[in-house]
């Protein structure tokens, strides 16, 4: 299949052409034609696979057609995400591909100044990319009149509900016309999702290319052991062994990037956080130095990272795990992007092991375990060690419990001793009375 199969404008074509993209990715070849024709899609993309082309393609495309809208002010597109960065790379993405068609894209997030956007936004705009929050502010200042847009996509929408935009996202809805193409795009199907999608879309084709819930395939998955406290020493070893550049490191909690960012800083390994307290132009230049190699290490937590697209990033490692297992599934996709191939290193303690059972659980198979010796925890507290002695265990109590039934239920059984029937009745009667007790008790 190439692109040029897929009904796209030769614009678009040099468009892709010039990105060097050779062939469309699966989400491409199925959510492209769907999309042209006018359907509403519910998309079950991960990241990393090609979604956002497979949906700003046909939407430039689609608008490229239509008379421009009559206000300033009134985009005919809407793009809404989680975050700000994934913000800025879908609308550079949408800004790419207009441009050759005369569209303008505009992005709108929060956390800068309002009126560097009203301006914009004054200038005119086909498209619009924006954050939920800063989105519905425009919407009720009126700076944005969103009544004339024909296609609404709600990008990563499982994110956008984790991160509590649900009552914004209804918000924006009730600003928009009834009739227009929903395209909702979510790496997970949560039942929030599943009312939602009830909620906005109108008939949608489901469009999977991926079984939701599941690593990409190029992405090497291990799971080292370790002692909590060792975790920091088990990283910059690695770091160092293995000369590990441009990588990606979780951590649970803002505060726990910050100290791990200055923990390897101590250790001369050149890294940066990125977080949700950071101010955006700091996250924009530890972003911009991250991909140009002067930051090694990329110290991010989930929302932070959620969306970002550094491509040629080899590894990925989890500090700390997720206790939510599909933020696992999330994280390990900022690796082994659009075919390439990745690693997903987790530094598991015993305290995280109930949330390496529940990912393994949702991946439906088991991460290998890779050992070193010098870090390999105490053997009381080797979750390896207590989970074999614990199936011994069961495989034990299982084996008396059998043995249990089989004697009560041959107890149960009339013994054959060839008598008729009312004489074994009999016999049992006087048993349970305690017939033979005292010759029993007098030969123990
Ligand atoms: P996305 O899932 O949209 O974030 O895309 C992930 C990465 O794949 C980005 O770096 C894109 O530039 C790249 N990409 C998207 N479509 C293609 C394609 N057809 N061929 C090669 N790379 C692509």
């Amino acid at each position: 299949m190439s692109f040029k199969q897929l009904g796209l404008r030769t614009e678009l074509l040099s468009a892709v052409a010039t990105l060097g993209y050779t062939a469309p990715t699966p989400i491409q070849t199925r959510a492209i034609p769907v999309i042209l024709e006018g359907h509403d899609i519910l998309g079950g993309a991960q990241t990393g696979t090609g979604k956002t082309a497979a949906f700003a393609l046909p939407i430039v495309q689609i608008l490229s057609q239509d008379p421009p809208a009559k206000k300033k002010r009134q985009p005919r597109a809407l793009v809404l995400v989680p975050t700000r960065e994934l913000a800025a790379q879908v609308g550079k993405a949408m800004q790419d591909y207009g441009r050759r068609l005369s569209l303008r894209a505009t992005i709108i997030y929060g956390g800068i100044n309002i009126n560097a956007q009203i301006i914009k936004l004054n200038r005119g705009v086909d498209i619009v990319v924006a954050t939920p929050g800063r989105l519905l502010d425009h919407a009720n200042r009126r700076t944005l009149d969103l009544s004339r847009v024909k296609i609404l996509v709600l990008d990563e929408a499982d994110r956008m509900l984790d991160m509590g935009f649900i009552d914004a996202i209804l918000d924006v809805a009730a600003f928009l016309p009834s009739s227009r193409q929903t395209l909702l795009f979510s790496a997970t199907y949560p039942d929030s999702i599943k009312r939602l999608a009830d909620e906005l879309l109108n008939n949608p084709q489901l469009i999977e290319t991926a079984r939701p819930n599941q690593a990409a395939d190029g992405v090497t998955q291990v799971v080292y052991r370790v002692e909590r406290l060792r975790k920091r020493e088990l990283l910059a070893h690695l770091i160092k062994k293995e000369d590990w550049r441009q990588v990606m490191v979780f951590t649970r909690t803002r505060y726990g990037a910050d100290k791990l960012t200055e923990q390897l800083i101590t250790d001369n390994i050149a890294a940066a956080a990125i977080h949700s307290s950071k101010s955006q132009s700091i996250r924009t230049r530890t972003l911009a130095d991250f991909k140009r190699g002067s930051v090694r290490i990329l110290v991010a937590t989930d929302v932070a990272a959620r969306g970002l697209d550094i491509n040629g990033m080899s590894r990925v490692i989890n500090f700390d795990m997720p206790d939510i297992p599909e933020n696992y599934v999330h994280r390990i996709g900022r690796t082994g992007r659009a075919g390439e191939k990745g690693v997903a290193i987790s530094l598991v303690c015993d305290q995280e092991q109930a949330w390496l059972v529940n990912i393994e659980r949702l991946l439906n198979h088991k991460i290998p375990v890779k050992r070193l010796s010098e870090f390999q925890p105490k053997n009381e507290s080797d979750p390896d060690i207590i989970a074999a002695k614990r199936i011994l265990k069961e495989k034990a109590a299982k084996k008396q419990k059998q043995a249990f039934a089989e004697s009560s239920k041959n107890s149960r059984k009339p013994q054959k001793t060839g008598k008729p029937r009312h004489i074994e009745k009999t016999r049992k009667t006087a048993r349970k009375q305690g017939a033979g007790k005292n010759i029993r008790n007098k030969k123990e």
